[in-house]
């Protein structure tokens, strides 16, 4: 795979071969009904951003078998009206699941998208009965340089350091979506596995450390992406020196993921070194993850399903001689939190 992203943004551009792909009209039409798009757009930073809510009155203003195509509609608009304001060199590309913005050649941008297809199949087939309905399209904007994905991306991000730019990431947004920086593109490779393991799991009422945990595992399942064994002896130390019976409750109800420092990072170790145990038997895993409830923490399922004690389980890692390590629903104050990053 990463070949195939390194020969989309490496390569020769091969000119004599370019066509002219589309530029969408910024108007959505559907059924003899129009949304124009960039009425209601926000600019920011020069950049046009859709009124979403505006979107979804005009799509909900269809029979619920035609919202798939108006919602559809609307994103070709709002690419190509993203497309105008970027510059003459952006055109609109798509797949059966995928829409890509990109500047780049023809080639280079059908290897972008048969790469989100290829993600998505694949992601698809190790879930297997996990995956929900397919539906929808991936979109992914690709910017040009850097200067332009920082003045988009700071419309999400308003905080967002320059010194720490990334090479691409997941817009967590009325309408979720990829954005990456030009050549560094290879480098979110993991990050879309990652975000496409969440899409085709959204039906589920995962804990959220369970859905952090498949989604880590199959990014290292397809990507080959994993630490070294001595970053994985360091982490397990910091694991050790960190959790507490007390702080644990932070991991089974969701809130360490959003925590700063050492608690969200070891949040997503755990998580992985959890799930990677647990999916050993896939086939009563499925069974688990299907039934798994966020409000007990996956407890019951994991009793019911694996066989297994959470609490015990953990102890058993972090070598703790007692304590109850478990999920305790009765000390969590508010709703537990499942919005998975
Ligand atoms: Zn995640």
């Amino acid at each position: 795979m990463k070949s195939l992203l390194r020969r989309w943004f490496g390569a020769d551009n091969d000119s004599s071969n370019e066509q002219k792909a589309s530029v969408p009209a910024p108007v959505a039409e559907l059924d003899g009904q129009s949304l124009d798009i960039a009425a209601s757009a926000r600019l920011h930073e020069d950049l046009p951003h859709p009124d979403w809510r505006k979107v979804y009155e005009w799509i909900d203003g269809f029979d619920e078998g035609r919202q798939e195509h108006a919602f559809l509609a609307c994103e070709r608009a709002w690419l190509g009206m993203l497309a105008r304001a970027l510059g003459p060199d952006y055109r609109v590309f798509e797949s059966k699941h995928a829409l890509v913005l990109s500047s780049r050649p023809k080639n280079e941008a059908e290897a972008a998208l048969a790469f989100v297809d290829g993600a998505r199949r694949r992601v698809r087939r190790l879930l297997e009965e996990l995956a929900g309905e397919e539906t929808g399209k991936e979109v992914l904007l690709a910017f040009a340089d850097r200067e332009s994905y920082s003045r988009y991306a700071s419309y999400y991000c308003p905080k967002l350091d320059e010194s720490l730019v990334s090479a691409g990431m997941f817009l967590h947004a009325e309408r979720e979506h990829f954005i990456v920086c030009g050549e560094k593109m290879w480098k979110i490779e993991p990050t879309i596995v990652h975000e496409l393991t969440h899409a085709q799991m959204s039906h589920l009422a995962l804990p959220l450390w369970v859905n952090e945990g498949i989604a880590v595992n199959t990014e290292e399942r397809l990507t080959g992406r994993g630490a070294e064994a001595s970053e994985v002896k360091a982490l397990e130390r910091k694991h050790i020196a960190f959790w507490t019976p007390d702080n644990i409750q932070a991991f089974w109800n969701g809130k360490a993921y959003k925590q700063d420092g050492d608690a969200s990072e070891l949040a997503y170790d755990l998580g992985r070194l959890l799930v990677n145990g647990m999916c050993r038997n896939w086939n009563a895993f499925k069974r688990f993850a299907a039934v798994a409830d966020a409000k007990d923490g996956g407890a019951q399922a994991a009793a019911d399903f694996l066989d297994i004690d959470l609490g015990e389980a953990v102890r058993h890692f972090l070598r703790a001689n007692d304590g109850e390590w478990g999920p305790r629903p009765e000390t969590w104050a508010g709703a537990v939190d499942v919005e998975t990053e």
